[in-house]
């Protein structure tokens, strides 16, 4: 796990063991605001520690960008009695699913033995969700595509938009939709934010936004491209392995090994559904 400051308040951190998910902290006066948890206990618990020396401060409140395991467990770190607040189908997802798969993951790693999950207790399904804290507004949005139930968390105040999974260095929407997050990064664009942190992957600065979101509409726009060129030439679906990163304008630097795997599930989830029309 390394960490950096967005700002004086935020601190992020990200994670070295699992594609680079990101996890904030934003310290406030009326205490500390966490977004998001790193999956491994050992990181998380590091984190806790670090924000017990170095901020001393009690939790304000935590938010949950999405369902994703890579951003839930990690909340088990901090202490308990705090609202969490996340979209009301994050809610629901993590009480169909949530036990179910921490215990698969406990199966294959006892490390998660420990996790316990924290469930949205404030959500809201349609519109906005506006928190302010201290001199804050933390404004939290709906941004679906990579899952239904992503939301991304504007502060105003800043122009920072953390954005949860609905941008990542690779954009993700084997679990999600493809046309919805296309309409997502158009619709940020507008918003038109001076950074956004990603869910994965580096901060995107002042400057690199716009460019940044067209790169990954055109990434999207490519794997949809790709799936309809291999249905239409009725090629088998795993030739999809075949279509690298590079053909649809990304690079795998950024999300390291798991990159070409990512990508591909990408091609075949829409293969999929257009097969299945
Ligand atoms: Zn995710």
């Amino acid at each position: 796990m390394y960490w950096e400051r967005v700002s004086e308040e935020i601190y992020l951190f990200t994670s070295d063991r699992y594609a680079l998910v990101n996890s904030l902290a934003i310290v406030t006066r009326e205490g500390i605001v966490a977004i998001d948890g790193l999956p491994f206990p050992d990181e998380a618990k590091q984190i806790a520690r670090f924000l017990e020396i170095r901020v001393g401060k009690g939790f304000h409140s935590y938010i949950l960008t999405h369902h994703h395991m890579d951003h839930v467990y990690g909340l088990f770190a901090f202490p308990d009695g705090v609202d969490v607040l996340g979209h009301e189908l994050c809610r629901r997802k993590l009480l169909e699913v949530g036990e179910a798969s921490l215990n698969e993951a406990r199966q294959s790693d006892p490390a998660f033995e420990e996790v316990r999950l924290r469930i949205p207790n404030v959500t809201f399904d349609s519109g906005e969700l506006v928190l302010h804290v201290d001199n804050k507004t933390f404004r939290l949005l709906s941004l679906p595509g990579h899952t239904d139930d992503n939301i991304g968390i504007l502060m105003e105040e800043e122009e920072i938009l953390i954005a949860g999974d609905a941008v990542m260095a690779i954009p993700i929407i084997a679990d999600g939709d493809w046309e919805r997050e296309i309409e997502t990064l158009r619709y940020i664009k507008k918003l038109a934010p001076e950074t956004i942190v990603q869910g994965h992957g580096e901060v995107i600065l002042r400057g690199e936004v716009q460019a940044v979101m067209d790169r990954y509409i055109a990434y999207l726009e490519c794997v949809h491209k790709k799936a309809r060129a291999m249905l239409r030439q009725n090629r088998d679906r795993k030739e999809l392995w075949n279509i690298p990163l590079e053909d649809c304008g990304l690079e795998r630097v950024p999300l390291g090994i798991a990159s070409h795997r990512l990508h591909v599930a990408n091609i075949m989830s829409v293969y999929d559904k257009l097969k299945t029309g």
